[in-house]
């Protein structure tokens, strides 16, 4: 854990957080300023910085970090119209939050992937 990093607070129980699902290597809970009816995160316990560093340190946890994003999906009813699932990487992304997190975007039409230039 790396007690600077608010995602390990959540996952340490430190800080609250509305938990959607939960496995041993995961935990989805809803974004706290939500841009889409159903904006949910979902994060490896463990810390890796970003999506580059979770891949080629933790393929296994990759896999699970995927699978739980694929069951909040369906929990959340998601499957059938469409959703998005985005992770934002380094600066020109915008990542804010340096510990790997995957949003789950949906429950209405997204519009284009990236604001027109
Ligand atoms: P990023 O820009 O790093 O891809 O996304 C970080 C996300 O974390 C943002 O969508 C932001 O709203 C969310 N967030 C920031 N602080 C908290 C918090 O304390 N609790 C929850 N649930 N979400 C947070
Ligand atoms: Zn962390």
């Amino acid at each position: 854990m790396d007690n600077d990093c608010l995602f390990c607070r959540i996952v340490a129980g430190e800080i609250p957080a509305t938990v959607v699902h939960e496995t041993d290597t995961t935990l989805a809970f809803r974004d706290i300023d939500p841009k889409a009816p159903v904006h949910v995160l979902v994060i490896p316990k463990e810390h890796h910085a970003d999506v580059v560093t979770l891949a080629q340190n933790d393929p296994t946890g990759s896999a699970d970090l995927l699978a739980a994003c694929a069951a909040v999906a369906e929990a959340e009813g998601l499957i059938m119209e469409g959703f998005r699932l985005l992770f934002n990487t380094g600066g020109y992304a915008g990542q804010e939050v340096f510990h790997v997190h995957a949003h789950v975007l949906g429950g209405e039409p997204l519009g284009p992937m990236l604001a027109r230039r």
